[in-house]
């Protein structure tokens, strides 16, 4: 619970803008739809129409029932957020209490927030830099040195994504594997494609080196943030 959402103003401006920090703070019910809904649902009531509680108790209470677009029954997962410089430019590192959710490199903030709130269309995200500085600090150094990072991962994927993510850490800095060779390492030699895939939704940028896998021919193929920062990664790797 916080304390920022204390009068009918505060809470009416949280959802004014969309407040995603707002989330489990308070619940906003809306008279003309029956519904209630967490402070960031993309439903656009009227003022007149809404009314605030302070939980989802007192929403049912009412006679409310949750609304099916937010859900705001399902659990508040919050997510600390940060942006920071690197060697290869601005990035932006998100941790849950398992540990890192999100690293990306990018070149807008406001861009890179977008794709934070989509990857986790439900949690809760609170700005935080201390917090996201360690992450930050292991993602400088991964650049510079081609180390992995002692941190805890909280990585969100499939089965067979999480085993893709896992066989890149296998990689060794200064060397690069072909898709078809991940796919053979996780036992999965007819998947190339889904391997591929795999490489393209890597949420740990560097961390979880989707940079060290290139095509058969030895072509960089693509990279999620950028061809020419894939190229740079693999460069210093082999100078080093
Ligand atoms: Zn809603």
């Amino acid at each position: 619970m916080t304390t920022a959402y204390q009068t009918d103003d505060d809470r009416w401006a949280a959802i004014e803008r969309r407040d995603r920090a707002a989330d489990g703070a308070f619940f906003c019910g809306v008279r003309t739809t029956g519904v209630y809904c967490r402070p960031s649902c993309a439903g656009r009531p009227l003022r007149r129409n809404v009314a605030f509680y302070e939980t989802r108790e007192a929403a049912r209470a009412a006679g409310l029932r949750a609304c099916l677009r937010c859900r705001p029954d399902e659990p508040i997962e919050t997510l600390a957020y940060g942006f920071g410089q690197t060697p290869l430019g601005l990035a932006l590192a998100a941790t849950s209490q398992t540990g890192l959710a999100l690293l990306i490199l990018g070149d807008d903030r406001a861009a890179m927030a977008e794709g934070l709130a989509a990857r986790f269309p439900r949690a809760r995200l609170v700005e935080d830099d201390d917090g996201a500085a360690p992450a930050l600090a292991a993602l400088t150094a991964a650049i510079q040195s081609g180390a992995g990072a002692d941190l805890a991962l909280d990585e969100r994927g499939t089965e067979l994504q999480r085993a893709v993510w896992k066989a890149l850490r296998d990689i060794p800095a200064g060397s690069t594997a072909s898709y078809a060779q991940v796919a053979r390492a996780i036992g999965r030699p007819e998947a190339v494609r889904a391997v591929a895939q795999a490489c393209g939704a890597n949420p740990l940028a560097v961390l979880t080196p989707c940079h060290r896998v290139v095509r058969s021919d030895g072509a960089l193929s693509g990279y999620r943030w950028g061809v020419e920062r894939k190229k740079a990664l693999l460069e210093r790797e082999r100078a080093a």
